[in-house]
């Protein structure tokens, strides 16, 4: 068997600027081949979204510009986790009443993925937010003071994606997975009434078996 190649590794990196949140390093890494080799790579301090899903199983969304692109986009409530020691749990449901002004009753986990791993660490964690109550909104800077509160049905997801009206990475994968969850939820509860009204039958089935004999 031939050896297994070395993996590749960081050894060492240096900033090379650090604007706001954003910072720009270039590490050093070792290949596979043992050359040493530099990249550029952007460090982000991570962000977080939520599916909010109301009784009438529509998404709330907002619609506000974004400067790297110069336009709007619909998307779901989202920040980053700017605040130091902030669990992605508390920073979710801090902008989902910052942005649309919501309290979740359940907040559950969905996913956590790596934006553009080609060139930055950033992570965005997902999170479904259900049994939505009203808190008001405490917008934060001059796009989110001017931004529209919009909801669609969490059933359009596939058709809005195709008309490119949903455009946003995190909202597309957050509402994938959010649809994906609640069905494995209903599929599970079907089982369990299922099963529960099996039991309920046996039950009956040995009541009477007994009664009879
Ligand atoms: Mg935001």
């Amino acid at each position: 068997m031939p050896p297994e190649p070395a993996p590749f590794r960081r050894i060492g990196e240096r900033t090379r600027l650090e604007l706001g949140f954003l910072t720009v390093a270039t590490g050093t890494y070792v290949g596979p081949d043992g050359f040493t080799f530099e990249r550029d790579v952007v460090r982000h301090p991570g962000a977080v979204c939520v599916v909010a899903l109301d009784d009438a199983g529509a998404v709330v969304c907002v619609r506000q510009y974004r400067s790297a692109i110069d336009r709007y986009v619909l998307e779901i409530p989202a920040g980053k986790m700017d605040v130091p020691d902030e669990e992605p749990a508390a920073c979710a449901r801090r902008e989902l009443a910052e942005e649309v002004g919501l309290a979740a009753g359940s907040l559950s986990a969905l996913v956590t993925f790596f934006n553009s791993p080609g060139f930055t660490d950033e992570t965005t964690h997902c999170f479904l937010a259900e049994d939505l109550s009203d808190v008001g909104r405490s917008t934060q800077g001059v796009e989110e003071d001017h931004m529209t509160i919009e909801r669609f049905p969490l059933e359009d997801l596939d058709r809005l994606v195709a008309a490119g009206e949903l455009v946003d990475a995190k909202t597309i994968i957050a509402c994938s997975t959010a649809r994906a969850m609640l069905a494995a939820r209903a599929a599970a509860e079907r089982v369990a009434s299922a099963s529960a009204s099996t039991a309920v039958v046996a039950a009956g089935a040995a009541r009477a078996t007994r009664a009879g004999g």
